[in-house]
């Protein structure tokens, strides 16, 4: 695909913040943004563009502000001590991109036109990659239906955008577990339903149960299936881990969670190190007594931005119990150290997940 460059002028160009410290999360976005359009008419993808971040023009009647028909993403790119900026494991972003697409029927993007398309923006602007420890530069991918019409329909237009900001560390305070609450009340997503696609629809359909769970002083909830309201399924908007005595657990995926690419990778790196990672069913009612007992010795839930979330209090129907004593216990620590560890360029990388923006 050829990619037309409209590049803004040296002298227009911002500086990148010179520190993190205090910048909040998705607030400052780089010079460029990719943009590609799709139109029936036209047989497809085309007028692919960098182009100077900018708002985007769209009618009141545009069909995603009514019908949400829209997927994104959520990945991230890492300046090494070496310099060098790495991505960890975008292609599979591309195809959980193009499986989201398909689930709201939104055209699909070739995963190696969308992953060159995001280098050649990431080579644009990589000096808005930061340098400081822990920090990172967010991607985010968009894909939104833009046909002008009211009527309830699948658009025949679409735009593709990318979208850059510079992030600081997700713990400046240091790794710290938070507080969580199993739902009772609410549901994220039904068999059969949406919640294995990144769509907005989702994350607009958990925030009453998040802000409820805050008001409460959690930090966040653990959701349930929809259906017996026992089987746990994630952790606000991260999949989740159990350390158990004899193996380390995460909920088999069943079309209601979303594949987490931090999930998988840490299945995978737990494979890798001989570690007992399994992939089953678990009841609120195993964890609970588990967490009573002691047996759960660790919880924590895994995502791309904060990589891995250590839980330190559990609460249920009023009782809450303490997770590991209320600390980060060792396997969250090794986790969270060999995922980040691999993502700067700082230690071996056994799979090859890390992608230079330059190849
Ligand atoms: C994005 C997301 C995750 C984590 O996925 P990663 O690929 O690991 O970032 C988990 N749950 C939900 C609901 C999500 O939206």
């Amino acid at each position: 695909m050829d990619i037309v460059q409209e590049l803004l002028p040296q002298q227009a160009r911002k500086t990148p913040p010179s520190t993190l410290t205090g910048v909040t999360f998705g607030t400052v976005f780089s010079d460029h943004m990719l943009a590609i359009r799709w139109s029936s008419d036209r047989g497809g993808w085309h007028s692919a563009k960098i182009q100077p971040f900018q708002h985007l023009q769209m009618s009141p009647s545009t069909l995603v502000l009514h019908y949400g028909q829209s997927a994104f993403e959520g990945m991230k790119a890492y300046r090494g001590a070496d310099q060098k900026i790495r991505l960890f494991r975008p292609r599979q972003n591309f195809e959980r991109l193009q499986r989201t697409a398909q689930r709201i029927c939104l055209p699909e993007l070739d995963v190696e036109t969308g992953l060159q398309a995001l280098k050649l923006l990431l080579r644009t602007d990589q000096n808005w990659v930061p340098n400081e420890p822990g920090t990172s530069l967010y991607i985010r991918p968009t894909l939104i239906a833009t046909e002008e019409a009211l009527g309830l329909k699948v658009s025949k237009e679409y735009l593709f955008f990318i979208i850059l900001c510079p992030v600081g560390p997700y713990y400046p305070e240091g790794f710290n577990p938070v507080k969580i609450i199993v739902e009772e009340k609410y549901a994220r997503a039904a068999p059969g339903g949406v919640g294995e696609a990144k769509t907005a629809g989702n994350y607009a359909a958990s925030n009453l149960a998040e802000k409820e769970a805050q008001a409460k002083g959690y930090t966040q909830v653990l959701w349930l299936d929809a259906v017996e309201r026992q089987y746990v399924e994630e952790v606000g908007s991260m999949n989740i881990f159990f350390v158990m005595e004899n193996e380390i657990v995460t909920p088999q995926l069943n079309g209601t969670i979303l594949p987490g690419i931090t999930r998988r990778s840490v299945l995978e790196l737990g494979r890798h190190w001989g570690l007992p990672m399994v992939e089953r069913r678990i009841r609120i009612e195993e964890v609970l007594n588990g967490v009573r007992q002691g047996t759960i010795k660790e919880i924590f839930g895994s995502g791309t931005a904060a990589v891995i979330s250590p839980v330190g209090e559990l609460s249920w129907k009023g009782e809450s119990f303490l997770v590991g004593k209320g600390k980060t216990g060792p396997v969250a620590q090794r986790f969270f150290q060999n995922l980040t560890g691999i993502q700067y360029g700082e230690m071996e990388d056994p799979y090859e997940w890390m992608e230079l923006i330059d190849e």
